[in-house]
Formats: C-alpha cells, structure tokens, sequence
C-alpha cells in the first residue's frame, strides 16, 4: 500500500522504543545504529554492516558487536552515578563493578574494563575460573574486584593473591562457614582480607528472578549470622577487615519500588551495624538494574517501569536518607549491573531460508466420478458461500468434515487422495474465511485463530538454544525486526523457527506497539535476495549461554568500531570464526580424523570393487572433509 511509511513501521516494531537510544529506522527503510547517543553524527547503516560481512565472506548467522556501545553504556552508568551523588551532595563515591557472568567473551571484559579505567569501574566473579580471569584482566588498583559465590579454600587463596599483587580483592562471605575458612586461610598466609558480608535481604525483587531474595533465598546471611560474623571478627582482632555490606534482590527488576525497599532494607543494616562499631565503607547494591526488551515500559516480565537515572536516583537518595536520619556517614557505593552494561551492544543476524504454511501446496479438486460423499460435500460447501453466508456455520462444517475425514482414512473408507482433496479445499475455505474477517470489526473467538493457523513460519537459519536461550527457557521476549525494507509495508504474517529439529525451536512472542502477540508482521520474500533479520539485546547472558542442541555451536563474530572518518561510520575490526563441525565433534569425544579416514578407506573400497571411479572418489573424499572443516550452520 502507498500509503506506508517510517512512522507505521517504527509503530509496528517499536524500533526506538526498545534500542535504548543506540537503535531507529532510517529513512531508507534500514535499521541504523547509533553507537554514541551523544554524537549523533555517527550513523552506521545496517544494510552496510550485511554487505561489509559478506564482502568479507563470513558466513551468517552472525553475531555482531558494537564496542562503541558497550563504552557508552559503561559511561552511561558511571557518569549517572556521578550526577546525582554531586546533585545530592552524596559524601561517598561510586565504585560500579561489572559481573562477568553476564558475558565473559574476553573481548567485551577487555572493553568494559578499558572504558571503565577512567571511572575506577571493577570486576565481580562468581566462580573460581572467573576468579582467575578478573585477577588477570583487573589491573587497575584505584578499582574493587568483588568476589561472590561459593567458595572453598583455593578461592580464597587465589583472593590473597590479589592483595598481594595490590589489588582491591573483596572476598563476600555468603555463608558463615566461609568467614571461618577466610579468616583462618589469611592468617596463615599473613595476608589481610578484605572481607564483605552478603545480607539475605527479606524483600524480594519482582519478576523472573524474586527467589534471589526472601528468607529462602540461596546466598547470603541472616541478621544474626552478620553480627556473630562482626563478632567473630572482632574477637579474631579483624574488624577493620570488614568493609562492606552486599546484597543483591534478583536479575531484571521489573517494578521500581522493589528497589527502594531494598536500598532501605540495606542502608538501615549498614545504619545499625555502624552504630555497633563496625564502619563499613562500601554498600553493593548487587545487580538487577533491568532493560526493556519489550518496549513496553511496564511491569510485564521482558520491560521494566523505570531508567537508568531512575534507577541511580533511587540507590543514591535512598542511602543519604537513611544515614542522614541515623546520624552515620553516607558509604561508597557499589554497584553490580551486568544486564544493563551489555544487552544492547550484541545482536544476532541471520537470514530467512523458507518458508512453511498450511495451506501452501494444492491439488486439483475437480469431481471425479465414484468419489466419496465427503469430498462432494466440502467441494459443494467451498463453491457455495458467499458473504451472505453465515460464516460461523460455514468454518464449524468445514472443521468438522476435516475431522470425520481423517476418521474416515484411518478406518479405510477414503484414499489418501481424497484425503488430499479435503485437506486442500479446506485450506481454501480458511483462506477465504480470513479474508473475510479481517475487514470485520467483531472476530468469534474460535476464528481468531485462523489469524495464527493461515499465519507463515519463516524458517532462520539459526538456533533458538544456541542464541536465544531465555527465550526457550524463561519466554524471554526478545525484539526481532527486519534490517532492511522497513520503508515497504510488510505483508506476510509470521512466526520465527529455526533449523534445528526440535519444535521449541520457535520464536512466537513478539510485541507490536504495547500487545503481545504471537505473529509479525515481515515482508514477502523475494526471490534472489536474501532477507536479513535481527535479534537484538542479546548481548547480556544469551550471547554465552547458549548449547549444543543438534550439534549447531557458536556462531561467527564481527566486531564492529565506530569510526568518523570512515564514509560508512565503521570498520570491523575482528572476525572471530564460529564453530566447525570438527570443534564441536572435539567436545563430543568424535575423532573427525579418524571419522574422515573412515570415511576415505569406503570409498576407496568402492573404488576397488569398481563401484565408484577414481575421480569421484577423491571428489567424495574432499567433500566429506570440506564439510568437517565448515561452519555447522546452513549454506542458503
Ligand atoms: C547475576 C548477578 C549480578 C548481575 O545482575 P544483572 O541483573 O545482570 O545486573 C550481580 N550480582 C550478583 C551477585 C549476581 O548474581
């Protein structure tokens, strides 16, 4: 239609509403990135990306990273922070630590760390392999590594190291036994912990994550477990090793006020202990600071009803009141946002590959003689409505003879023509049924359906468990929009499944303006061009937790750095390739060597026997072992 344009797509994929800033849609109908929200002069347009990828012959799907992005939002952060402890006359600083597990790729470690050296911004590890990474990758002695999860005593020695090398190692006890492996661990090193207190904090987040908090929460100490910790340290002439008090209400905090409970819930602790003697320096408000997936703006699961600046507002002010009423200083601050650091620098990119539909093959439906009463029957019912026609009375005939038709083949009565011929006039009497009812105001319920059941699935070349895992194991919703053509009315409606062979490999949850729904809207395809897609926000937690469903791997990167003097904005600075099928064979205990001259010594045994000529033979050969090499994923 004509009239169609950037304002009805921006409308329909919500684009700037979810893109934090960094994403919209350009005038020529592209996505465009703008990697700098401060510096809108930097456009990079993503069809140009899709080129430069392939003029580099790496294969899609792709994930790509916007480094720029990463440092913006590190900035972002910190400068909030600096904003309204200076606006508030906050007397602590703010001392943000980033977790790894939220993504651990060494390249987006190095960038956070890189563009956070100038705000003193740290590293959180959970685990003793991201112990050994952040004691490696943190060398800025001005910043706090806070160390959290369970440990045993090679942690605690690796912490002790830390310290050693300078470092401000924060060792967070989570359970009491571990103040005790801590304390005796350091003394006999000779070497002075810094030791921080987890609190189980009795509100709970709200969201997917609310167990992170409440009584039965799995990390953290009770009240009484903090003073006998105090306590015990005190006796062990350790107090001033206690530091800092954490807590940490659960991963995407949907609704504002769970964060101003907690941050009173926390600085009230932190209030009391100080009265008590023990003078803390830090308060870690832990993670949560939530993205809007959805759009939405709200308190659904993917959204979150507040910002940034909110979010930093409420911490600051809510800490400054309560140590103003309780007469104790106000503590740096700490906090642990991973989510929010990374979600929107990395996207997946991929293309469309097929497309499946119901009612996409027919067959002739003319009369043939002898033909069974239940073929007339539909055929004569097709021919016959018309807009007169009470259609409900039309769709429940037409289902149910569908129905008594399979009955009938199952129980030999009709031929698997027949059949065919049923099935294909019933497709045609939904098709019909659908065009007529979308012109209509008032839809019955049970033909609503008809919208989802005539609806496309656009098949992507990609893996929902490889790169969209929440979105198969916590219905996280994720925006998908195409990258190009947004200036054209999409006319295909259409659900997402992906290669591999198991049927939740599916995306069917889409937001359009504030609904959910489970079809969009995408644009026909065209034949000899291919149609690229996005998954965006995908660069906090699925960019690293994907699997190994149906063997597909990682996929291929680029690392894209805004660039101004460039005439297109940018320059891919890395390619790091994706799994081979040989990798991903390694890590399944396969030998692809000893596979491939399996492989090899057949042929060679139909060569000999003269059931293959030499010449194909080798072909073969090198084939099979091209394709080992190759990416797993598929070649349209
Ligand atoms: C996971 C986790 C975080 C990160 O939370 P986000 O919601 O991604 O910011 C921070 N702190 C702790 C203790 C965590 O377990």
């Amino acid at each position: 239609m004509s009239n169609w344009n950037i304002e009805q797509a921006e409308k329909m994929y919500g684009v700037s509403q979810w893109g934090g800033g960094y994403f919209q849609i350009g005038e020529n109908g592209n996505v465009q990135v703008l990697p700098d929200p401060n510096n809108s002069s930097v456009k990079i347009d993503f069809k140009a990306v899709i080129d430069e990828i392939c003029d580099e012959g790496v294969q899609f799907p792709v994930v790509v990273r916007f480094h720029d992005i990463l440092r913006s939002q590190v900035a972002a952060l910190n400068l909030s922070f600096r904003e309204v402890i200076a606006e508030a006359e906050y007397q602590g600083e703010y001392h943000g630590v980033y977790p790894v597990k939220v993504n651990q790729m060494r390249e987006v470690v190095e960038e956070i760390v890189d563009a956070g050296q100038a705000f003193n911004y740290g590293l959180e590890a959970g685990s003793k392999a991201e112990l050994l990474t952040v004691l490696a990758m943190n060398t800025n002695e001005g910043s706090l590594t806070v160390l959290n999860g369970y440990k045993d005593e090679e942690f605690m020695r690796l912490a002790l190291l830390g310290r050693k090398l300078g470092r401000r190692m924060v060792v967070v006890v989570e359970k009491y036994s571990e103040l005790l492996l801590l304390v005796k661990t350091s003394k006999e090193l000779g070497i002075e912990p810094i030791i921080g207190v987890r609190a189980k904090m009795t509100v709970k987040g709200r969201g997917k994550w609310e167990s992170s908090g409440g009584e039965r929460a799995k990390f953290g100490l009770t009240i009484t477990e903090i003073i006998n910790t105090a306590r015990y340290l005190e006796e062990q002439g350790m107090s001033h090793c206690l530091k800092l008090l954490h807590f940490h209400i659960g991963s995407q905090l949907t609704d504002i006020r769970a964060v101003k409970e907690a941050m009173t819930e926390g600085a009230r602790i932190y209030a009391e202990l100080h009265k008590m003697g023990f003078h803390l320096d830090y308060v870690d408000v832990g993670g949560g600071l939530g993205i809007d997936y959805d759009g939405t703006k709200s308190t659904n699961e993917s959204s979150r009803n507040y910002n940034m600046q909110e979010y930093v507002a409420d911490v600051v002010y809510g800490m400054k009141e309560v140590c103003d009423m309780e007469g104790v200083p106000h503590p740096n601050l700490v906090s642990e946002s991973g989510r929010a650091i990374t979600a929107h620098h990395s996207c997946v990119v991929t293309q469309i590959v097929g497309e499946i539909r119901s009612d996409s093959s027919k067959m002739a439906t003319d009369e043939v003689d002898g033909e069974h009463i239940f073929v007339k029957n539909i055929r004569e019912l097709a021919e016959s409505f018309d807009e007169q026609t009470n259609m409900q009375e039309v769709f429940n005939d037409a289902s149910q003879w569908k129905e008594q038709a399979l009955d009938a083949f199952k129980l030999r009565v009709l031929t698997l023509e027949e059949l065919g011929k049923i099935e294909t006039l019933y497709w045609q009497i939904m098709g019909r049924l659908h065009e007529y009812y979308s012109t209509q105001e008032y839809v019955p319920e049970e033909l609503q359906e008809l919208n989802y059941s005539l609806s496309s699935q656009y098949l992507c070349n990609f893996s929902v468990f490889q790169s969209a895992a929440d979105t198969w194991a916590i219905e996280q919703l994720l925006p998908v929009v195409p990258l190009t053509r947004m200036n054209e009315e999409p006319t295909v409606n259409c659900s997402l499944v992906d290669i591999t062979c198991d049927s939740d490999g599916k995306i069917d949850q889409f937001t359009i303006g504030r609904e959910i729904t489970d079809i969009m809207p995408m644009h026909k395809l065209r034949k000899d061009e291919d149609y690229y897609i996005g998954l965006f926000l995908t660069g906090a937690y699925q960019d690293v937790m994907g699997d190994m469903h149906n063997l597909f791997g990682r996929l291929n990167e680029v690392h894209i750095f805004s660039y101004d003097d460039d005439p297109q904005d940018f320059y891919i600075e890395e390619v790091v390739k994706g799994s081979s099928v040989e990798d991903v064979l390694n890590i399944m205990q396969y030998n692809p060597r000893a596979m491939a001259s399996d492989v090899k010594r057949m042929i060679d045994k139909q060569i000999s026997s003269g059931k293959l000529n030499p010449r194909e033979g080798v072909k073969w050969t090198d084939f099979y072992e091209s394709c080992l090499s190759g990416y797993t994923y598929l070649k349209p």
